[in-house]
């Protein structure tokens, strides 16, 4: 018997249909021995719906009532599942973050798990029934209604999950893994049966929307197994054939396969580049540009300084697409004349361009053939940083496409179709 908590997004339970199916996958699991709890998103559109509709009543609704209101969408999809169990003759029961409690703190619409309290669900479990807790949703201190950001249901299954020190965490959605890129823009990109915990941190952050950053980082801090997988199958597939499917994110050390060179490609469009020209180069100017930025609460990606030419250099950096013109307002207002740039250059049309894998560290080469495949598309690059297992670069976003599909063929990502045909 173990313990499994099992995430099911909003497609997953996008009509009465489908959460029907999801109580025949849950009890499923329930009837081999299992102890469920399942953490369920809203029915697909719901939470979209409701923030439309908040955004009818203000432009700049108060962030306390937004939670309030689009916590209601889990709450109705976790009772909505609890009814689909029982009427299958399952003992089920579920639970709002606060009754719980999944306790957070107080930013609302973007709120951290800070505890959770396993009691009520383990004694549940051990009488049996199957437990539901919604997902998204926490409770402050002041017992105020927080939410965790959207896609946030994928990081309340991973924190309950790593509360009760669970055997797997089962995030089940709408494609059937993780992929070596977005197979909308390569057609050829393959799932992954395992990725690294830090490669997977990497692709969330670099674009891939599989799931949600934090949950992964979560998943990294607790050690918590997590396999993505797809609840559009049959939900009565053998136990076996589904613990084998999907993409398992997991720590390098338990890995047996040696790691492909480079794991996956991603990609970002919401980028835009400032570039401030001949700034003095002396001491506090990067604070100068990048402490009001930090102050506006803006996020800074990559940044490039040049070498300097007759005690000047050119600073760029990027930004969010969202937080391009609140940046470049800052920087023609305020920053620029007090660093003394000579002139502002923006560019919204940039994206970025990734490549992630753990083999990079033993390896030398790996960007080398990134630059060698982009000159030999006749892609620009803007801007290069890299980690220890990743390279990324700014091009111009019309490229983007060619860029990815180059690349995932150039680190022989593509899927082997004649194998597969063989198979
Ligand atoms: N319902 C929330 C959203 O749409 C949370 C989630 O689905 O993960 O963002
Ligand atoms: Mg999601």
């Amino acid at each position: 018997m173990a313990l499994i908590v099992q995430k099911y997004g909003g497609t997953s339970m996008g009509s009465v249909e489908r959460i029907q199916n999801v109580a025949r996958r849950v009890a499923k699991w329930h009837a081999a021995g299992h102890q469920v709890v399942v953490v369920p998103s809203a029915m697909s559109g719901e939470t979209n719906r409701l923030l439309g509709l908040a955004k009818e009543i203000s432009p700049q609704p108060d962030p306390r009532e937004l939670d309030m209101l689009a916590s209601t969408g889990e709450q109705a999809s976790s009772s909505l599942l609890a009814m689909a169990l029982m009427s299958q003759g399952v003992a089920a029961r579920s639970y709002t973050g606060w009754q719980v409690p999944v306790r957070t703190d107080s930013s609302f619409t973007k709120a951290r798990i800070k505890s959770i309290d396993d009691e009520r669900i383990r004694a549940d479990l051990d009488s049996g029934r199957v437990v539901i807790v919604t997902g998204f949703q926490g409770v402050d201190e002041e017992g105020n209604i927080t939410t965790l950001g959207r896609g946030g249901s994928d990081t309340s299954a991973v924190a309950v999950a790593a509360s009760l020190k669970a055997h797997e965490c089962l995030i089940f959605t709408d494609v059937d893994g993780v992929y070596t890129t977005d197979p909308r823009v390569v057609p050829e990109a393959r799932r992954m049966t395992v990725v690294s915990f830090e490669e997977m941190l990497e692709l969330a952050s670099l674009g891939s929307k599989v799931l949600q950053i934090r949950s992964v980082e979560f998943a990294g801090k607790y050690r918590v197994p997590v396999r993505v997988l797809s609840s559009l199958t049959d939900p009565l597939v053998p136990l076996e054939e589904e613990m084998a499917s999907g993409t398992l994110i997991t720590f390098e050390e338990d890995q047996q396969m040696e790691a492909a060179v480079v794991s996956g490609i991603a990609f970002s469009r919401d980028e835009a580049k400032v570039t401030l020209l001949a700034v003095p180069d002396t001491p506090g100017v990067a604070y100068s540009i990048l402490g009001p930025v930090a102050a506006a609460n803006i996020d800074v990606d990559m940044i490039l300084q040049n070498q300097s030419v007759a005690g000047t250099t050119d600073f760029s950096f990027t930004v969010n697409r969202n937080d391009f013109a609140r940046t470049l307002d800052l920087l023609n207002s305020q920053i620029g004349p007090a660093v003394g740039a000579t002139e502002i250059v923006s560019d919204d049309k940039v994206c970025k361009v990734s490549i992630v894998g753990i083999g990079m560290r033993s390896h030398v080469g790996v960007a080398s053939l990134m630059f060698r495949t982009l000159s030999e598309e006749g892609i620009n690059i803007q801007m290069i940083s890299t980690s220890e297992i990743k390279t990324s670069v700014i091009i111009n976003d019309k490229y983007m496409e060619l860029a990815v599909r180059a690349l995932h063929k150039a680190f022989g990502l593509d899927q082997d179709k004649s194998q597969e045909e063989q198979a």
